[in-house]
Parts: structure tokens; C-alpha cells; sequence
């Protein structure tokens, strides 16, 4: 089964479908974000395969694939492989890589939505603009790959040709390369162990020229920083910060709020889940801060604490 829908939403059926114990191809990273504690032990119970579709999660897993310890991986369990030291996920940068952080005061809904290299949906765009979508995708590898956040890694790659890196215990870094395009993660996902005859276009360095690396700057994007205390909080924290950045995109793109918001209304969420926060939640405890993160942004964005956006300023 492919899971494809955005959000949170795509929980109880992803969920439905491990029980039933379909192998899945997980395109919907808030599953194992929101839900991660949950979902992990009803894998191990159905014996269901996670096989992961996030274009960064496949080159990992593709990696992983030429390494003693591909069972594991392939079974993604979270159990920790040993040997795998460190993950590297590749982030394009977004809409505003090339921005300074002082002009994002003047970030539209129409800047936030235009990605540089890959075409998404609106939401996912917005998270790659603020790079909470890389944030996200630190938590899902954690729970992919079992490996602590200390030992997963951002790093901004504007070409978005090398979709991921591992570096394995004698110091030697594994990288699958291709065009930014999402049919071969899927195709993989389906066509895994084996690998399908393609006509796509192929990858021609010569035509790249350059592949350029660079420290993502922690001021410009602190949603980063937001997914990784999160992730190291962990049971119902990735929930909340999770439900309250969808909200928050939502607010966004219906210019309810500023870009700059963003971050601030996912902070005082997390951290007013501070008190709350459950260490082995089960599923309705999941669904339950769900909502609750959700409700808490709503409010604060009505009692009108956050900016005034740009857009409705000029009108
Ligand atoms: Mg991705």
C-alpha cells in the first residue's frame, strides 16, 4: 500500500494497513512523526515492511542496501544498525536559500510557495521554505533508521542531486544521486530488491557541473531547531509540534498569519506541552494532543498576537 496523504490524516489508515499487515511504500511523513512510539511495535507485531518513499529516507535506504546490515534497515524497525554512524540528509533550501534572513519580513504566500527544484504540494513547499520539512525528516529517520539525533544531520545542497549520504564505521560516506524527481523513490518502493528497467532521463554530471555544500544557518530557519528538541523530547512532543506547524502552514497560506509566525505559534504550543508531555503514548493519546496542539494555535492566531501579513497591510 501506498500512503500518500498529507498530514496527520494519513495516521489511522496507515495504521489500519500495518495491522492488516500490508507491506507500505510511506510517502506520508507525519505518520511516524506524530506517531512514531505507536506505530513501530504494531510493525514488529504484523511483521508489515515500512519502505520509505520520502526521496532522502530511499537514498538512505538504497545506501543501506550495500551494507552487512541491510536486513535491518530494510525492516525499519528503528532498531539502532550498528555501524551506521552518522546520516546526512540533503535539503534543498527552499523558496528562500537565497534570501537574507532580514527580507523574510516581506515573504508572500506566492514567495513561500515557489520551490526552487522540486514540485510539491503547497504545505510541504511551505516546509521546505521554512525547513521544517528537513526537521520532519530528521525525526522520520530517526524512527526509520534508529540512529539519535546527534547522529542525523542537515546539510544544504542547492542542486538537489545527492538526496542523502550515510557514513558508515571505517569513516567511508555512501550518496545515491539523481535528478530531483520523486518517481524513482516510489518506483523503488515497489520494485524493491529488484531494479526496474527505467526510459527516464539520466543523471549527467557533466551537465550539473557543481555540486555545492553549505551549514544551514540556525537563525534564518529555527523551525530546524524546533523538529530536533522535539525529536530529542520525543513521546507526544513530535505530535504537537507536528499538529501545531500544520496548523500554523494552514493559517499561513490563508495569509491569517505571517511567514515569520510560523515559528513562534509551533514554539509556544511545544512549549506549553511541556507539562503534558507523555513518554509512551498510546494511539488516542497521539490523536488527543493532536487536536489539542491544533486548537491551541487556532486560538492564539485569534487572539491576534501574532504580525499582520504583509498582503494585508499593503490593502
Ligand atoms: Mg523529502
Amino acid at each position: 500500500m501506498v500512503t500518500g496523504i498529507v498530514g496527520c490524516a494519513g495516521l489511522l489508515p496507515t495504521l489500519a494497513a500495518v495491522r492488516a499487515g500490508k507491506d507500505l511504500a510511506l510517502a506520508n511523513k507525519e505518520t511516524l512523526i506524530a506517531a512514531g512510539p505507536v506505530v513501530l511495535p504494531e510493525l514488529k507485531k504484523s511483521g508489515s515492511r515500512l519502505l520509505p518513499a520520502d526521496s532522502e529516507h530511499s537514498a538512505i535506504f538504497q545506501c543501506l542496501q550495500g551494507t552487512p546490515w541491510a536486513e535491518n534497515a530494510r525492516l525499519s524497525t528503528g532498531v539502532p544498525t550498528p555501524g551506521l554512524r552518522r546520516i546526512q540528509l540533503t535539503a534543498s533550501g527552499g523558496a528562500f536559500r537565497d534570501w537574507d534572513s532580514t527580507d523574510l519580513e516581506k515573504a508572500t504566500v506566492a514567495d513561500a510557495t515557489r520551490h526552487p527544484n522540486w514540485s510539491m504540494g503547497r504545505k510541504i513547499t511551505v516546509d521546505s521554505a521554512t525547513l521544517m520539512n528537513k526537521g520532519l525528516e530528521v525525526i522520520e529517520a530517526h524512527y526509520l533508521f534508529g540512529l539519535d539525533y546527534d547522529h542525523i544531520e542537515i546539510v544544504i545542497h542547492p542542486q538537489s542531486i545527492i538526496h542523502s549520504m550515510i557514513e558508515l564505521a571505517d569513516s567511508s560516506v555512501l550518496a545515491q544521486l539523481g535528478w530531483p524527481d520523486m518517481k524513482l523513490p516510489i518506483l523503488y518502493c515497489l520494485s524493491w530488491p529488484a531494479r526496474l528497467e527505467t526510459p527516464w532521463r539520466r543523471l549527467d554530471l557533466t551537465e550539473v557541473g557543481q555540486l555545492s555544500f553549505r551549514a544551514p544557518d540556525p537563525a534564518k530557519y529555527p523551525c530546524m531547531e524546533l523538529a530536533y528538541a522535539a525529536g530529542r523530547a520525543g513521546g507526544t512532543m513530535p505530535a504537537v509540534m507536528n499538529a501545531a506547524n500544520e496548523e500554523a502552514v494552514a493559517q499561513f497560506l490563508e495569509e491569517k498569519i505571517h511567514f515569520l509566525d510560523i515559528p513562534d505559534v509551533i514554539e509556544a504550543a511545544c512549549e506549553r506541552h511541556k507539562a503534558d508531555l507523555m513518554a509512551h503514548p498510546q494511539l488516542e493519546d497521539v490523536l488527543r494532543v493532536d487536536q489539542w496542539a491544533r486548537t491551541a494555535v487556532r486560538e492564539q492566531v485569534n487572539r491576534g498576537t501574532t504580525r499582520v501579513p504583509m498582503t494585508i497591510m499593503a490593502a
